[in-house]
């Protein structure tokens, strides 16, 4: 037995994101249905939905920023009621046993996370992500949203303010460091936000200056233009970490110039195509170039908890259901302020 409810699917990779039905499986014991209120697009929505990362299984339902109410829990749930603002990210099961999830670490299971949109399930179906208007997720993936950030400006956390917070906390970000975000969009502003409310000392590095009033206001304490060739010789050897956001192929041997002895590139920016790196730009500051991927699921539960302490959400443009495919084009286009969160409710 299966629920049928509203969502909207992409048909294929180059067509407009539809209005469609799918089916949401019946509660089980450890389920949790979720009522969606908002949903985030994350750039990796559109990249999936391009083919960028591999062929999809279309018509396909995006959507890994979940933000919304439970409204049927299953009868062995024990965390969550009816009524409880949860949300889900990136990903809905995981194997539970191998030393990545018994870590925290559940974005690198060995056997392989489930995520939330796109991959078969345990049950052999295929998932569906968040631009829906409900979804059934089993309890240890569903994370709470404490009181005092509001639904829309939560949804975006799920993933651009874990993803972010993640490297951040890794790396040491505190006072005393200098950290620099390469692109400020949806997960730029939040990696700007999450490093100034650690005490960091922070740069955005974005193309060009358009936005440089809104990255000050976010916490940023410098801003500079990659465009601008003196930028590469005024920083050089200045960050202890960078953390790059950019959904495109970028110079990374430039920015790793920007790097002190011993400092990190961690990349979170999921391009299509390789990033290159001189191995001289590396050896000659003993740098590292790292990688990460959002992160567990108490660990998100933590940067959920932080936001809240430090009043942080994401700044959103709440659009219909209608505006999807123009917000899609926006964001490719760099014109994205800084998230765009999709009102569930207009799924009609
Ligand atoms: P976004 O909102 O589109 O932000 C990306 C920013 O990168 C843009 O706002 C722009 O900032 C800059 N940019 C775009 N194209 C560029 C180009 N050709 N050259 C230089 N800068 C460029 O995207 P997002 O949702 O934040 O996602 C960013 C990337 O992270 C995507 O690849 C996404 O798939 C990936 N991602 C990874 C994870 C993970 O777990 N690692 C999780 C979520 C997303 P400026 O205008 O300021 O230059
Ligand atoms: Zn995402």
């Amino acid at each position: 037995m299966t629920t049928t409810v509203r969502a909207y699917a992409s048909p294929s990779a180059d067509g407009d994101l539809a209005l469609t039905t799918i089916q949401r499986r019946d509660v089980g014991p450890l389920d949790v249905m979720i009522e969606i209120e908002y949903a985030g697009i994350c750039h990796s929505d559109i990249h999936t939905v391009q083919g960028d990362w591999g062929p999809q299984p279309y018509p396909l339902v995006p959507g890994h920023e979940i933000a919304g109410i439970v409204v049927e829990v299953g009868t062995a749930v024990t965390n969550y009621a009816v009524g409880d603002r949860v949300g889900v990210g990136c990903m809905v099961n995981s194997c539970g046993q191998c030393e990545n999830c018994t870590a925290g670490d559940e974005q690198y299971c060995v056997n392989g996370m489930v995520g939330t949109y796109g991959v078969t399930d345990r049950d052999g179906t295929i998932t569906q992500g968040g631009y829906s208007t409900h979804v059934v997720v089993t309890e240890d993936f569903v994370l709470r949203i404490p009181e005092g950030i509001e639904l829309d400006a939560a949804a975006p956390l799920l993933c651009a303010g874990i993803t972010t917070y993640s490297p951040l906390h890794r790396w040491g970000a505190g006072p005393g460091k200098k950290i620099a975000v390469i692109g400020l969009g949806g997960l730029g502003h939040m990696a700007v936000k999450i490093a100034h409310a650690m005490g960091a000392e922070v740069t955005v590095l974005s193309q060009s200056l358009k936005k440089q009033e809104d990255g000050l206001r976010l916490g940023a304490g410098h801003y500079y233009a990659t465009s601008d060739e003196t930028t590469f010789t005024d920083l050089a050897n200045s960050f202890d970490l960078i953390i790059n956001t950019v959904s495109a192929s970028i110079d990374i041997s430039a920015f790793l110039g920007l790097l002190t002895v011993n400092g990190a590139l961690v990349n979170v920016g999921a391009p299509a195509e390789p990033l290159p790196v001189n191995a001289m730009a590396l050896i000659g500051g003993r740098r590292s170039f790292a990688g990460s991927m959002i992160g567990g699921i108490a660990e998100t539960q933590e940067m959920l908890d932080f936001c809240a302490e430090h009043g942080i959400g994401a700044e959103i443009e709440v659009i219909p259901a209608e505006k999807i495919n123009d917000a899609y084009k926006r964001v490719l286009a760099s014109d994205v302020r800084y998230r765009f969160v999709i009102d569930a409710s207009t799924f009609a």
